[in-house]
């Protein structure tokens, strides 16, 4: 029988991040993962010797001294991963249907308004105040920032902020106010809900210095996992948690082949609302649970994995973010308009810096396009969910070969993925991109605290805090202070 002080259910970056960081506290650490290979969004596929990122295109702030440097260092994996800085002068870059200029998101807080100011020179200090802003949200956030861990408490005011209408409102120039959510595909931004907070920790760190991984986000999770086990640590793969049980509190969990792993704490890096539907009903709480299933999700997306042909499209060291008409709010997009943004962008290979081999492009899908499929499995939904997906893709195709003419005529071959896929893969609810969505109106209860209503569980990962590389890094010190100690690993990480 298998005890152990702490058992992780998910080896998502969550996962990980957590057993990385309660091994080396000395703590016996299991994680168990139902996939072939740890990482669930993070993980990266090869189709044609071409490398395809799932769910890790680039990360934010791993410029010497920026807040994802000092998480990395501290994980002991900053020096063992392949980086690429992005483009400084635009990393991101934002194009309209009609307009052939391609608006650049900088980095480096100068450069920005810099390289913004020479399209809109009228705007320059609108867009100063605007950083200037983001910076304040910011610095009450001390786990990005770490300052004063007791700030969190006292400067709350921001929460009830919508990024929308800061934005919208922030310049008398409607093309520039969307321009500034060019990125909102980062958080599946929508107008209704998106808190200014959510806006400013994802622009305002991309903008400090954005970096891409070299040959596929899979690597982050093999270093984390030689980290894991170094400190001796197990992680077993292919494993399905089924239950979690127990009497008064978490005992165990059990695996679909029936064996059952017991420990003192537990962490799920699964959905929340999934992992609550996990619990035993003898030690299920009601009430938290009606809560956790109440809360809305964010929309899914649909991704076409291209291989190119040899030397035919440059890779590009920006990501393209191109909309067919001035609004960059496309959440809740109208099905015949489908699609009306597309994010696209070229992984670097370690083969050639000049030519790209694999594309990328995602635009978002509703769960509600794939719903009648979803009774069925990956590879096995049938020929009508194929022709679905290949009349979307075509769709998605002519879109985007209007910006890029041509571009069929570069493809190798090309696959797809929807909502589904990912609800599958990575057991994320209705295939949901980011997970459960923080609302400006209702800040409180759409925030997920670590600490669940059962006495030894507790919750991890992107449905915490934020979502991202960033987020979830910052989500398992959350989680993990709960149990080593707030202040003593702040202090940790900070001094690394
Ligand atoms: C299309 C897309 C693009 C993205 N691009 C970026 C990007 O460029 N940069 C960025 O920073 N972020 C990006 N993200 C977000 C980022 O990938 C996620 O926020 C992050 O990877 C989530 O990690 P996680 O640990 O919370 O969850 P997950 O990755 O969902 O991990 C959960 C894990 O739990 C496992 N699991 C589930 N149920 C069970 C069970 N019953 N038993 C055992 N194991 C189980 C799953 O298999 C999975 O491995 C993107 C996301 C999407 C969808």
């Amino acid at each position: 029988m298998s005890n152990y002080d702490i058992v992780i259910i998910g080896a998502g970056l969550g996962g990980l991040l957590c057993a990385n960081i309660l091994a080396k506290e000395g703590m016996s650490v299991c994680v168990i993962e139902k996939n072939k290979k740890p990482g669930g969004s993070i993980q990266s596929f090869v189709k044609d010797k071409a490398i395809f990122n799932t769910g890790l295109n680039y990360t934010e702030g791993l410029g010497d001294g920026e807040v994802l440097n000092r998480y990395f260092k501290y994980f002991n994996i900053l020096d063992k991963i392949k980086i690429k800085q992005m483009d400084v002068d635009g990393f991101e870059r934002i194009s309209f249907e009609g307009d052939i200029t391609e608006y650049p998101i900088a980095q480096g807080y100068d450069n920005f308004v810099e390289k913004l100011s020479a399209h809109f020179p009228a705007e320059r200090n609108k867009l100063k105040m605007y950083i200037q802003k983001m910076r304040t949200v910011c610095n009450s956030f001390p786990f990005y920032t770490f300052s004063n861990l007791d700030e969190i408490n006292s400067k709350t005011d921001f929460f009830n902020l919508s990024a929308h209408d800061y934005v919208s409102n922030l310049t008398s120039n409607p093309k520039l106010n969307n321009i500034l959510a060019g990125m909102s595909s980062l958080y599946a931004g929508d107008k209704e809900n998106t808190p200014m907070y959510v806006h400013s920790l994802i622009n305002y760190t991309f903008i400090g210095s954005a970096w891409r991984f070299v040959d596929g986000g899979s690597q982050l999770a093999a270093r984390i996992s030689d980290e894991i086990k170094k400190h001796g640590g197990d992680i077993l793969l292919n494993q399905e948690v089924v239950q979690i049980g127990g009497n008064k509190q978490a005992d165990f969990v059990e695996l679909k082949n029936g064996e059952k792993i017991f420990a003192k704490q537990f962490i799920s890096n699964v959905h929340p609302k999934i992992t609550l539907n996990l619990v035993n009903k003898n030690i299920s709480k009601a009430a938290f649970k009606a809560r956790i299933d109440s809360l809305d999700n964010s929309i899914g997306m649909f991704s076409m994995y291209i291989v190119l042909n040899e030397n035919q499209f440059p890779y590009l060291n920006y990501n393209h973010h191109h909309f067919n008409a001035v609004n960059t709010w496309t959440t809740d997009y109208n099905e015949k308009e489908w699609p009306e943004h597309y994010m696209l962008y070229t992984p670097p290979n370690s083969q050639s810096e000049k030519w790209a081999n694999a594309l990328i492009i995602i635009t978002y899908m509703k769960y509600d396009e794939v719903k009648k499929w979803a009774h069925t499995f990956v590879e096995q939904r049938g020929d009508e969910y194929l022709d679905f997906k290949r009349r979307k893709a075509e769709k998605l195709l002519d879109f985007v070969e209007k910006k890029f003419p041509q571009l069929r005529t570069k493809i190798r071959s090309y696959y797809s993925s929807t909502p589904l896929t990912y609800r599958d893969y990575t057991n994320t609810h209705e295939g949901s991109a980011y997970g459960i969505i923080k609302k400006f109106h209702d800040p409180i209860s759409t925030i997920i605290k670590p600490k669940t209503r059962i006495r030894n569980l507790y919750f991890t990962g992107q449905n915490l805090n934020m979502h991202g590389v960033l987020g979830v890094s910052i989500g398992a010190a959350l989680t993990c202070a709960e149990l080593v100690g707030s202040q003593y690993l702040f202090n940790k990480i900070k001094n690394s």
